[in-house]
């Protein structure tokens, strides 16, 4: 889905699976897509707060063969239907199809995209005006933390999806924050700006 024209200083660059929504895997059907509880409040308080909402997320599935973009682009149209419903909004989707194991030749390689690299933050930029430095990025994986990093924003863990094993094994960089869920990582974002 094509991002509204719209100008923003700071972004929130969220993670999908189990940060957002439940992690049940390869996601390969709309109709699985399950928020949390708190998901649509937590989005809501963000998009008030004058934060570009992003979704940044790794689909490795598609390279892997186990389903398409287009049921990608699905899931998403449901999710903002969803979250249209709660008055809230997710402002661009942007995904990255590859891996380096994948299986279709035309996704397997080894890409800028996924995420710890930066290249869907630099489309944020670009589509947005975003500056990076400003913004924060929220995640279940050190691999969130490791692309903040990169990109001079604010990293949250959060402990929902793979949040609470990964704590316990302490990734090479530090999180400035580590939050039960979403809702305790947009209070905490909303204390820094
Ligand atoms: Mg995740
Ligand atoms: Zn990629």
């Amino acid at each position: 889905m094509s991002p509204e024209p719209r100008t923003f200083e700071r972004a929130v660059f969220l993670d999908r699976d189990g940060t957002i929504i439940e992690e049940v895997g390869y996601l390969d059907r709309p109709d699985r897509v399950q928020f949390f509880p708190w998901t649509i409040d937590a989005i809501r308080v963000l998009n008030r707060a004058g934060l570009a909402t992003v979704l940044v997320s790794n689909q490795s599935g598609i390279a892997r063969g186990f389903f398409t973009e287009a049921i990608v682009d699905e899931v998403h149209q449901r999710m903002a239907a969803m979250l249209a419903e709660g008055g809230a909004r997710i402002d661009a989707y942007y995904y990255c199809p590859h891996h380096p194991d994948g299986k279709l030749r035309e996704y397997a390689k080894k890409c800028e995209c996924r995420k710890p690299g930066r290249a869907l933050v630099d489309r944020a930029v670009q589509d947005f005006g975003i500056d990076p430095a400003r913004s924060f990025v929220v995640g279940d994986r050190w691999l969130a933390v490791e692309l903040g990093r990169a990109v001079g924003a604010q990293s949250v863990l959060v402990r929902t999806g793979y949040g609470a094993s990964e704590e316990e094994k302490p990734g090479e960089v530090k999180a400035d924050a580590i939050v039960d869920n979403l809702i305790a990582a947009s209070s905490w974002i909303l204390g820094r700006l």
